[in-house]
């Protein structure tokens, strides 16, 4: 995956108080590609909002915000099937509790490092402002690959993880939930370790929980539905709807499976799928029901979806930008749509992005995309409806309350509808109509440092 260079100045940065912030960030945090990143698209449209608010910059709110609370960096001992014994590498950086306890997910992926993790973690606080829930900022993981493992291999590694990890959570302090690597069954056995160790049936400390010991329906489908009702509403502002659309999707995981979903039950006509070895074109439209088979029940590769239906082609070792579309929806992971990308998907004639997966679009293709007009919604407004309905996993666990589908996925449609109509309204505010970008870094932005400022020097 292509990152920017660490020289790069921020665009906005000839304002005087960012560009020496940023090559601060540059200098303290040396080779977090990521991080630095996802820290200089935030602070790039940060410039009008200091310009109207003094206060943040004297309450030295930036230099705060990009440095996390506490960052725990742990060893992970675990034994395979043969006996064999491996060492992975923990994380979890609790970023921001300014709004409530740490709250973001858990990645196991071999290419999970700090620079990645604090990108996740510093998105993960704008975004949970965002949606309007009392959630803080945290990210954590494993470099631990799980793919190939056996459900026990994967067992013994969470409960050696959690061995570590459980001191520093609690439904007060941090509350992980899953990411890459990390679903149903990780946070089954991060669960029961969790209780054991602490002897304590803390429901709330863990979300995408099993439905019947505290998780909460629409978890699982919340993310990629989140998505999907965030491109609705940006197609709405501009006359338009899902239906009839056609669609492409990259990622078959959690959150691409239930873009596909949602995006189907609104009428549009998604065409593909793909996964790390390829992608699949399936002009008939994505069957869902044979992707979740193979995906989630035989836990396989998509190039298995082409081999059985005869109306799909597996393309080996390439993304899916070069397939036509309508709406584009990265789900799959960072910095996977580039700038030919963007450009192949603007000449194809695309009309909205909106990112399932976290920080999918570099910052040259997103500027592609932006120029040409095309509707762009980044992951931390597009993609928040899975932590949304992680806050709302926590109120039934609270209140030992379970709600029912209906009532929960209105309440998730909400929670989009109001992230998008903050994005819309604060980018209009400040000068830049149209660009989520903007709308969401700012609006995200003034809630975590309204509340600092309240909070006093801490
Ligand atoms: P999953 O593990 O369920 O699926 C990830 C998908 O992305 C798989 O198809 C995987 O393919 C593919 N993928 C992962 N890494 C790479 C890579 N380096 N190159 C190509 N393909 C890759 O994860 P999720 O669906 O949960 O997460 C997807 C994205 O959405 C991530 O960016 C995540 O941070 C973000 N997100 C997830 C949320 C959630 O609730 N789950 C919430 C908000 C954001 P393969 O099997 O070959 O690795």
């Amino acid at each position: 995956m292509q990152a920017t260079p660490d020289s790069a100045v921020p665009h906005a940065a000839e304002n005087r108080v960012i560009e020496p912030l940023y090559a601060e960030i540059l200098r303290r945090n040396q080779g977090e590609k990521e991080f630095h990143q996802a820290v200089r698209e935030v602070l790039e449209t940060l410039g009008p909002v200091l310009a109207q608010r003094p206060e943040f910059v004297d309450a030295r709110i930036i230099e705060r915000i990009c440095e996390p609370e506490r960052q725990l960096i742990f060893r992970v001992p675990w034994s395979d099937d043969s006996g064999d014994i491996h060492v992975n590498r923990g994380f979890r950086v609790e970023f921001s509790s300014t709004l409530g306890p740490y709250k973001g997910g858990l990645r196991f992926h071999p290419s999970v490092n700090l620079g990645i993790v604090k990108f996740l973690g510093f998105e993960q606080i704008f975004k949970n402002a965002l949606t309007g829930m009392p959630i803080g900022g945290g990210k954590g993981g494993s470099d631990f690959d799980p793919k190939g493992r056996s459900d026990a291999e994967i067992m013994r590694f969470c409960q050696s993880f959690m061995t570590e990890l459980h001191r520093h959570l609690g439904e007060y302090t941090d509350v992980p939930a899953g990411d890459i690597g990390v679903g149903g069954r990780e946070i089954g056995y991060l669960f029961g370790q969790y209780k054991r160790i602490t002897n304590r049936f803390e429901s709330g400390v863990l979300t995408g929980k099993g439905l019947g010991w505290g998780g909460a329906l629409v978890r699982t489908e919340a993310t990629g539905y989140g998505c999907v009702m965030f491109t609705a509403e940006m197609l709405r502002s501009r006359g338009e709807s899902l239906d009839g659309q056609r669609i492409a999707v990259s990622g078959s995981g959690n959150v691409a499976i239930y873009a596909i979903e949602k995006a189907q039950q609104l009428g549009a006509t998604v065409v593909t799928c793909s996964d790390s070895d390829g992608y699949v074109v399936d002009e008939k439209g994505i069957d869902l029901a044979l992707l979740k088979e193979i995906k989630e029940a035989g836990r396989g590769r998509v190039a298995e979806y082409a081999e059985r239906r005869a109306e799909a082609v597996f393309v080996p070792g390439a993304g899916v930008w070069d397939v036509p579309c309508d709406v584009a929806l990265p789900c799959a992971t960072q910095n996977e749509l580039h700038e030919a990308d963007a450009l192949t998907l603007v000449r194809n004639g695309v009309k909205a992005v909106a990112e399932g997966a976290n920080m999918p679009t570099t910052p040259e293709a997103v500027r592609v995309l932006q120029e040409a007009g095309v509707a762009f919604a980044p992951g931390k407004a597009a993609n928040a409806g899975g932590v949304a309905t992680s806050a709302l996993e926590m109120q039934q666990n609270a209140s030992r309350d379970s709600w029912t589908f209906a009532h929960t996925e209105e309440r998730l449609a909400e929670i989009m509808r109001h992230i998008h109509d903050s994005c819309y309204t604060t980018a209009e505010r400040y000068g830049s109509p149209g660009n989520y970008v903007v709308g969401a870094n700012i609006a995200g932005f003034e809630l975590v440092a309204d509340a600092m400022l309240a909070q006093g020097l801490i």
